[in-house]
Order: C-alpha cells, then sequence, then structure tokens
C-alpha cells in the first residue's frame, strides 16, 4: 500500500512550515486539504504544486472510501487542515481510522498545534491536562458544560473564536470565580498576546481594548484545587486516642 501523512502547517508564521512538512508535500501524488483555496496559498508560498482535494466535515464521509482504495493502490497522499495539526479541532478523523482499518501506514509529520503552543508559555501546569476543543455555542449547553468541567483537576485547554470569546469569558468568570486562567491570542502572528488573570477580570480585561476580542483564542484554565482533607478532625481523633491510652 501507499502511505497517508498527517502534516501539521503553521497556525499563522509561514516560517512554521517544517523542511520535513515541505519535503513530503511536494512529494505526494495528491494532498487533501480543508480548504483548497487556503492550503493553496500556503502551498504556492513554498513553490508545492500537487494535485489537491477538498477534504472537510461535509463530505469527508463519502470521500473515504475512495481515498483509501487508491491508498491501497500505493498513492502517497497527505492530509492537511487550515492551520495546524489535522484532526485537533479539525476534519480528518475518518480518513485516518479508515486508513488504520485497512491497514495503511499512517505517518505524523508534526508541527504547530495552538492547543499545545498555549500550554507551553502558559505558566499552568503541564504535566497533566485536558483538551476540551470547542465549548457548545448554545449559552445554556455551555454553561452547563463548564459547570461539569468546574471539578476538573488537571489544566483544562478550550479552542474559541472571536464571535464568542466575551460571552465565553463571561461563563468562565461566573462558573469559577478567582481560578486562573491564560488567555492566548493570535499565537505567531503579528498581535499575539497571552495574560494570565483570575476568570473574574476577564471579561473587563477583553472590554478594555476592542482588538483585545479580534482574532483566535486558547483558553487554560488552571485545574480544580484539590479537596481540601479534613486534618482537623483526624488530628482530634488520634488525640483522644492518645489521652485514653496515656497513663
Ligand atoms: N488544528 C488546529 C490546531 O492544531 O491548533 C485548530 C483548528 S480549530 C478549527 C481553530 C481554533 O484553534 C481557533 O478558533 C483557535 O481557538 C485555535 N487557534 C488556531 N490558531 C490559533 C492561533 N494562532 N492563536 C490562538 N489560537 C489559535
Amino acid at each position: 500500500p501507499g502511505t497517508l501523512y498527517v502534516v501539521a502547517t503553521p497556525i499563522g508564521h509561514l516560517g512554521d512550515l517544517s523542511p520535513r512538512a515541505q519535503a513530503v508535500l511536494a512529494a505526494v501524488d495528491r494532498i487533501c486539504a480543508e480548504d483548497t483555496r487556503t492550503s493553496g496559498h500556503l502551498l504556492a508560498h513554498y513553490g508545492i504544486r500537487r494535485p489537491m482535494t477538498a477534504l472537510h466535515e461535509h463530505n469527508e464521509a463519502t470521500l473515504v472510501d475512495g481515498l483509501v482504495a487508491a491508498l491501497r493502490d500505493g498513492a502517497a497522499l497527505a492530509l492537511i487542515s487550515d492551520a495546524g495539526t489535522p484532526l485537533i479541532s479539525d476534519p480528518g478523523f475518518a480518513l485516518v481510522r479508515a486508513a488504520r482499518t485497512a491497514g495503511v501506514p499512517v505517518i505524523a509529520v508534526p508541527g504547530p498545534c495552538a492547543a499545545i503552543a498555549a500550554l507551553s508559555i502558559s505558566g499552568l501546569p503541564t504535566d497533566r491536562f485536558v483538551f476540551e476543543g470547542f465549548l457548545p455555542a448554545k449559552p445554556a449547553a455551555r454553561r452547563r458544560r463548564l459547570q461539569t468541567l468546574a471539578t476538573e483537576p488537571r489544566t483544562l485547554i478550550l479552542y474559541e473564536s472571536s464571535h464568542r470569546i466575551l460571552d465565553t469569558a463571561e461563563d468562565l468568570a461566573a462558573v469559577l470565580g478567582s481560578r486562573s486562567v491564560c488567555l492566548a491570542r493570535e499565537l505567531t502572528k503579528l498581535h499575539e498576546q497571552s495574560v494570565v488573570l483570575p476568570a473574574t477580570a476577564l471579561p473587563a480585561w477583553l472590554r478594555e481594548d476592542t482588538h483585545r476580542c479580534r482574532g483566535e483564542f486558547v483558553l487554560l484554565i488552571a485545574g480544580a484545587p484539590a479537596p481540601e482533607a479534613d486534618h482537623g478532625a483526624e488530628a482530634e481523633r488520634v488525640l483522644r486516642i492518645l489521652l485514653r491510652e496515656l497513663p
């Protein structure tokens, strides 16, 4: 069989397409891209011209069989998305799963991912973390999801767009109170910015300057503190036993 390469592309800065990613993209028989126009610009920048197929959430299911057949026949395909790592809040899951089921080698060409980039600069604990992607769009469902996530002890990573950043910030403030939140926007781009604030301060920070609500966002939430053990009661219990036993 051929090979399916899952290739990460820049999340803003064009310099972040690795030399290996460039070589793989230039060599494959076909590039499956979420949006052929968006990726066309990136590939043109590197002088890469390969046949392209649009593969997005609306057609992925119908295209998978044909693409896997091509892979079985020996084709080398690359999968890319508009930005960052494919399958991370992006299309590609059905294709990767079908390729694996068919016994086709699937090779990662790793690179940018907004979640990991933001985590690495957040100053929040990185030893354990949870990626939740986008919260539900509807306000009631979003609040409910946040409430169930509020007790999560690991650092929580969320994606958000400019349309909903303020609403989500209001919800974070209401549900999390003074818990630390890191907001990272426009990573690797001209107006890159990142701050760590108590959740309650986030809405005001965003409103302070209209530019702050623009662009693409990663939100990272400090894990919930471990519930405090009741040391007082335990100490008292031990003391009572000791007093009883002492002469
Ligand atoms: N596959 C991508 C990745 O690996 O990060 C994520 C794709 S998802 C459809 C787009 C979301 O990723 C944006 O709404 C934003 O939350 C986040 N994102 C992408 N690029 C970003 C950047 N340069 N700065 C901050 N967040 C970014």
